[in-house]
């Protein structure tokens, strides 16, 4: 039995067996008496992909490319290849992912599983939209070829089904063309939350990709206050700059969390006052993967770890309940590096448990300081309630069950396609 940590560093509640299949048929071989679970990259904040007392099916063997038609942009692949090993294949030869999160380091089956989404979601919807068929193996033996017309019920079930229906052996994805690896990236700052929201209107018609970062430590006239930014694929340019990618790393964890009142008032300011308006060509790494230049940065929230809050509330409670939010937050001292902002669109997303729904999605990471932490997610879970919102489970380590029930009105349904021989530490808490 191994212990075994998800992407927020929080305490597993139990070790678990570590099964690394190299061929898919390997992980039929359950031992009889444990629940299993696959697991990707484990970049998942807090426990959908923990399963203590049972076996973890860890994928990092089935990462091997099966076929890739560079004509049509049709890449099939088995689960446990990364969208880092995608885009290095792919991106040379003009194409891309055409959903991506905020890391490379995730799997193709944990991007399915979570229904992953990307700052584009507004144009081109979640993962799930671009997924063609895959295959899912059932702890029997059985496996089923899913795809929007073949078992579409088990394909509804398995995109954002948090792995509980089987294991993902292989999946097909849709790319989409692109012209050089570079975005072309405008940064513009806004001085309040009701700025933001105009701002957002505005861009998002012509813009596929729009985020937004907040100074979650800004208060009065300046809450909310932020970057804007938009951004496309880059067209064909005469000449491309050079870029290289920097590796750094948090070498060790030190004993406290680095990241305090002090250093977050800093940070905010900091990246407030120095950000760069205008337009730039700017490689797609840093501009989709800012972090993923830090090995392990999570190191940084100390020993204790830390937690990522992420909401959606729908289009008519959005701007009252994401300006609640953030008066909650700053009044609490406790916050984030970066919160970010950003609407989802109205295409629906294709999984019965998929957390993209039409609204704003507000995301915050906060140092784990125990009880106080946990009395402001009861704060924030009663905004997010009121407004008819949801919690996503690929970021959540501690949402009561009730506000699973409420964001998630599809779980009895789901709860029929889940595989006899599988759990998690998510579901076993949120349907207690
Ligand atoms: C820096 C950072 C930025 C992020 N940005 C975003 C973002 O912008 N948008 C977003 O949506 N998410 C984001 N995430 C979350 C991340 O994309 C998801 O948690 C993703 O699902 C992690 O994939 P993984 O391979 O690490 O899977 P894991 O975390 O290991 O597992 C996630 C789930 O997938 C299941 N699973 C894994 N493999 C399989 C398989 N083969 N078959 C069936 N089920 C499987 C697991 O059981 C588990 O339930 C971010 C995470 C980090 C650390």
């Amino acid at each position: 039995m191994t212990s075994w940590q998800s992407w927020g560093r929080l305490a597993s509640p139990g070790p678990a067996r570590v099964c690394t299949p190299q061929f898919e048929g390997d992980a039929l071989a359950l031992p009889p008496d444990l629940a299993a679970l696959p697991f990707g990259r484990g970049r998942s904040y807090g426990d959908v992909c923990h399963n203590g007392g049972g076996v973890l099916l860890h994928t990092a063997r089935l990462d091997r490319f099966i076929a890739f038609d560079p004509a049509t942009g049709v890449l099939r692949c088995e689960s446990g290849v990364s969208l880092r090993d995608i885009l290095e294949l792919v991106v040379p030869q003009g194409w891309f992912l055409a959903v991506t999160p905020g890391t490379r380091e995730v799997s193709v089956g944990g991007a399915i599983a979570n229904d992953v989404h990307g700052k584009n979601h507004h144009a081109a919807g979640s993962f799930g939209h671009h997924l063609r068929r895959f295959e899912l193996l059932r702890s029997s033996g059985e496996r089923l070829r899913c795809s929007p017309t073949v078992n579409p019920d088990w394909f509804a079930a398995t995109i954002g089904g948090l792995g509980l229906t089987g294991l993902i052996t292989w999946a097909e994805l849709q790319l989409v063309p692109i012209a050089n690896p570079f975005m072309q990236v405008r940064t513009t700052r806004f001085p309040h939350l009701d700025a933001f929201w105009e701002r957002n209107a505005a861009m998002e018609p012509d813009w596929p990709y729009t985020v937004a970062w907040i100074d979650c430590v800004a208060s009065g006239a300046a809450r909310g206050r932020g970057v804007f930014m938009a951004a496309r694929h880059a067209a064909p340019q005469p000449q491309l700059p050079v870029w290289r990618e920097a590796r750094r790393a948090v070498p060790f964890t030190p004993p406290f969390s680095l990241v305090n009142a002090a250093t977050l008032r800093g940070f905010n300011l900091l990246y407030w006052h120095r950000a760069r308006e205008g337009d730039a060509l700017t490689h797609h790494v840093p501009y989709f993967y800012p972090l993923d230049g830090i090995a392990h940065w999570n190191r940084m929230y100390g020993r204790r770890g830390f937690f990522q809050y992420q909401c959606v509330v729908p289009p008519d409670t959005q701007r009252d309940a994401i300006a609640e939010l953030l008066r909650r937050i700053a009044r609490s001292g406790q916050g984030s590096f970066l919160a970010v902002l950003k609407t989802f669109g109205r295409l629906p997303s294709l999984g019965l448990l998929s957390f993209p729904r039409a609204g704003a999605t507000l995301a915050l990471d906060f140092p784990n300081r125990g009880h106080a932490t946990l009395r402001l997610f009861e704060e924030l879970d009663a905004v997010v309630r009121e407004a008819g919102g949801a919690i996503y489970p690929a970021k959540d380590a501690r949402m009561p069950g009730s506000m699973f029930e409420r964001g998630y009105p599809r779980a009895q349904e789901f709860s029929r396609f889940i595989d006899p021989r599988f759990g998690s530490d998510f579901w076993r808490r949120v349907r207690a």
